[in-house]
């Protein structure tokens, strides 16, 4: 008899893993779903001590610029410069869309606040304003033959990448998900899909 039990997450992942996700203000309680499904312990980040003890974080989508403000209040206070500290010395971080901007070393055209750890030119809101979702098939040769479910929500794009970061997807415009060591940015929603394939390749940079 067919068993109706939730398909179980691949033991490597579960365990001893705690993952923080920014909750400053976007999607962060998707992740947090997403990640629980898979067995693994999350936290919920607000303010600098919370980062205390993280095996990974994600920065998850929303307003960019609403978050750069936000990390100046009393609360949130230093948390940026305590994410890059923790980024330059090997900490997991994800970046999605939005979080894929706070990464960013450069932003086209932009001023605005930023973690700037990660080698890469982002151009935001690169599909035009975009009022509902686009979904499009996306291949990624690091997830397997079977395309990814893009999720695109206001997104940005990646526009250009320095050394040592890896192109992992591409659109014909742009690059979509990439990586450099321990950073890893997609300018997609892979929070808001069934498929959770780029949770489980965040997961394995843990290891
Ligand atoms: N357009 C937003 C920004 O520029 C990002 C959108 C998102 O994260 N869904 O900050």
């Amino acid at each position: 008899m067919a068993s109706k039990t939730a398909p179980q997450p691949p033991p490597s992942l579960v365990g001893g893993v705690l993952v923080g996700v920014l909750g400053l203000q976007g999607d962060f309680r998707e992740h947090i779903q997403k990640l629980e499904s898979l067995g693994v312990t999350t936290r919920d980040v607000r303010r600098t001590s919370d980062l205390d003890g993280l095996d990974a974080l994600i920065l998850p989508g929303g307003e960019s610029t609403a978050v750069a403000i936000l990390e100046s209040s009393k609360a949130a206070h230093g948390i940026f410069d305590e994410i890059q500290k923790l980024g330059r010395a090997g900490l997991p971080i994800w970046g999605t869309c939005m979080g894929s901007i706070l990464l960013a070393k450069d932003i086209e055209g932009s001023k605005q606040g930023r973690l700037s750890l990660m080698n890469i030119t982002v151009r935001r809101n690169a599909f035009g304003p975009q009022r509902f979702s686009a979904e499009q098939p996306l291949d990624i040769p690091a997830l397997g033959a079977k395309p990814f479910p893009g999720v695109f929500i206001r997104a940005p794009l990646i526009t250009h990448v320095g050394k040592d970061v890896e192109v992992l997807g591409k659109v014909e415009n742009g690059i979509v998900m990439a990586r450099e060591k321990n950073l890893l940015a997609t300018v997609f929603h892979p929070e808001v899909v069934d498929d959770t394939r780029v949770h489980e390749y965040f997961l394995k940079m843990i290891e």
